[in-house]
């Protein structure tokens, strides 16, 4: 019986076993999975925390529907049902800049009539019909490509809160394609941004004509989903579904090369054989891991770098907060003199995240401009939150509820040459066929990007055990 092991149980683990059990079992093949996970729970970066009638997110709150292998992925798992929209509201976003919440503009008018760009700003961004089309290949920060294309202005107060929202990043280190491969295809497909979303916006109306769904044009795209208990509900449900073997709060140390497979060595000095391995880990995890094995590679996987994350759920009764929640949250450019990166209105988000006449806000402090913030004392993170929302939001006072999550790892960094890198990695796997990788340190960081990755890397397996197998 073929065996392939997963090591780590995260949302990429999860549905790389998944996938191949499926597989398994509509072929009716002589496989078997194992999971290996180092904590004594499944969902890596996905928990979904009740306390005291709140909902706290520990990581995600959701996934992005506009891309279909998340949502494909809960209908096989017959979730399908325990899906829930984000509210309509939270299509509304909005940037702390100078002092003042600002609606992020949807459209052509209201970008002109806000004010969160100056009319300079505005007027160097309209520029960006003129720029020419990049001609040069290297690897471009997201800095020098809102820099080139689209002003000092704009780069500030609209794409590094945006790369801080995402990746928790610094756009001066950024890849532009690695992080955002969509929009470097924009301008090498249509000349530049305006122009690609002037014919976009034409597309869309046609759609609108044609009864389709849209997602908002400020957002990053797609309607945000989760479920009624939490976005764990996601990895709950693969987890029960798998009937191969798991192995949970168990740590795998060392993976040892032998004749035809693999021999994985856990903590407690068990031995487990598989034929084939998929590591689903963070990638300075893998790299200690298979340094015997294959010490290119790992050089190479420990040269992506991590950034830190502080995230604080604080709860309020609903009437000690003056302003209406009516949208997603929002993001604070670096400039401003905040400790937080942005902050969620959870409860405007989904409904059930609050008890009955209370608010959820959820912020997020750290990332890679401010990476010195995961040393901070509890009380420390609690209170510079705390300054931040009277200064923003106008609440006075503790709040109600609060909770601290640390994320000292939270989110890889896909920095410049990072595509170079992947390719390398690629190269340097060559000698040890069979050691497979996927997770968020390569081709994206959303809950959808990891499904994809996930689902591509178990094909991969799959493939390779057929060719093994004949
Ligand atoms: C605060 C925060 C908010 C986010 N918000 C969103 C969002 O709203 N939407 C979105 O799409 N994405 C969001 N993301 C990104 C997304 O959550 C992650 O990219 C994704 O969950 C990563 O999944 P993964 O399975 O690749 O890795 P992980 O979830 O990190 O799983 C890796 C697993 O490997 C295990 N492991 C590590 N070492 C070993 C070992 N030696 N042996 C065995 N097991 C091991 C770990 O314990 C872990 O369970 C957010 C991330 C963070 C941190």
């Amino acid at each position: 019986m073929t065996r392939i092991a997963i090591v780590g149980a995260g949302i990429s683990g999860l549905t790389a076993a998944c996938v191949i059990e499926e597989h398994a079992h509509r072929n009716n093949l002589d496989l078997t999975t194992l999971v290996i996970e180092k904590q004594d729970r499944t969902g890596g970066k996905i928990w979904s925390i009740k306390e005291e009638g709140y909902l706290c997110e520990w990581g995600p709150n959701g996934f992005l529907d506009n891309k279909p292998m998340t949502l494909d992925f809960c209908r096989r798992l017959q979730i399908e049902d325990r899906l829930l929209r984000s509210d309509d509201n939270a299509r509304k976003r909005y940037i702390y800049a100078d002092q003042v919440l600002h609606r992020l503009p949807e459209n052509g008018p209201s970008f002109l009539s806000s004010k969160l760009i100056s009319w300079p700003g505005k007027l160097r961004l309209a520029g960006e019909m003129l720029v020419p089309k990049r001609t040069d290949p290297s690897d471009e920060t997201l800095a020098e490509f809102g820099r080139r294309r689209l002003g000092k202005e704009a780069l500030d107060k609209l794409i590094s809160p945006m790369v801080s929202g995402i990746f928790a990043g610094d756009p001066e280190t950024m890849s532009l394609k690695s992080c955002f491969p969509r929009i470097c295809e924009l301008e090498q497909e249509y000349g530049g941004l305006l122009k690609a979303m002037i014919r976009l916006a034409r597309k869309k109306r046609a759609d609108i004509k044609a009864g389709k769904a849209v997602a908002s044009a400020a957002g990053p795209g797609g309607i945000l989903t989760s479920f009624t208990e939490g976005i764990q509900e996601l990895t709950d449900a693969a987890t029960a579904r798998l009937k191969g073997e798991m192995i949970s709060g168990q740590e795998v140390v060392r993976i040892e090369k032998k004749s035809g497979g693999f021999m994985l060595h856990l903590a407690d000095a068990r031995q487990l054989d598989a034929d084939i391995v998929i590591t689903a880990s963070p990638s300075y995890a893998v790299a200690a891991m298979i340094e015997e094995i294959n010490s290119q590679a790992a050089t190479l996987l420990r040269q992506i770098p991590y950034a830190p994350m502080n995230v604080v759920c604080s709860g309020y009764q609903r009437e000690r907060i003056t302003r209406d929640l009516d949208g997603f949250g929002y993001l604070i450019p670096r400039g401003e003199g905040c400790h937080t990166l942005g902050t969620l209105w959870d409860s405007s988000i989904f409904p059930n995240r609050a008890p009955q006449g209370h608010v959820l806000l959820r912020s997020m402090m750290g990332g890679a401009t401010n990476s010195a913030a995961i040393e901070f004392s509890d009380e420390e993170v609690v209170e510079r939150t705390v300054a931040d929302l009277e200064r923003i939001m106008g609440i006075a006072g503790a709040p109600d509820f609060v909770k601290v999550f640390r994320h000292p790892r939270a989110i890889p960094q896909y920095t410049r040459g990072h595509g170079a890198r992947l390719q390398a990695l690629d190269q340097a796997l060559e000698v040890t066929p069979g050691l497979l990788l996927t997770g968020n340190a390569f081709y994206g960081v959303g809950l959808n990007d990891c499904v994809n990755a996930a689902d591509r890397i178990a094909q991969r397996a799959i493939k390779l055990m057929e060719e093994r197998t004949g």
